[in-house]
């Protein structure tokens, strides 16, 4: 986890999109850095430390307004609540754990990717891709080995 980033900063991107700074908003901003690809029920959690009466609702309303003014965006991985970060604008993809649900980022899809060149566009001009990839993360990779590679039972056969 990264220290928070000051208030100042967090104003500034907040009236750079054109939105009236809040509380709401800034405190949203502020766990949004912290804990990107969060629910906005985890984003209450941590939202309530510093104001404690904000709903659930007003939650959402602000991340509504962050990702219409282009400073939040909404991932929503099949399956998943919908879950926001702030990391906008440079079209990055992400990692699903089909285990436990551990989002991260993927910079970029390299390499043989011909599912990412549409073969018909229909006349449209493509301006994103958003690729989900689904696998195991390290934690559940380990539990999985491990679960496979324990020591089966030993048999009773000869041990008396
Ligand atoms: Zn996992
Ligand atoms: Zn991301």
């Amino acid at each position: 986890m990264r220290a928070a980033e000051p208030s100042g900063l967090l104003v500034d991107s907040i009236r750079a999109c054109g939105l009236k700074v809040t509380a709401p908003r800034l405190a949203v901003l502020r766990v949004l850095d912290l804990a990107p690809h969060s629910t906005a029920e985890r984003l209450l959690a941590m939202v309530r430390a510093e104001l404690p009466g904000t709903s659930l609702q007003a939650v959402y309303g602000v991340l509504a307004a962050f990702t219409g003014a282009g400073i939040a965006r909404k991932i929503e991985p099949a399956g998943s609540p919908a879950l926001f970060e702030r990391r906008v604008g440079d079209n990055h993809h992400h990692i699903v754990c089909t285990r436990c649900s551990a989002v991260h980022d993927v910079d970029c899809a390299v390499g043989e990717s011909p599912c990412l060149t549409p073969s018909n566009t229909a006349g449209f001009t493509v301006r994103t891709a958003e690729v989900t990839y689904w696998g195991l993360c390290p934690d559940c990779q380990t539990a999985t080995l491990s679960t496979l590679s324990a020591p089966a039972p030993l048999s009773n056969k000869g041990a008396r």
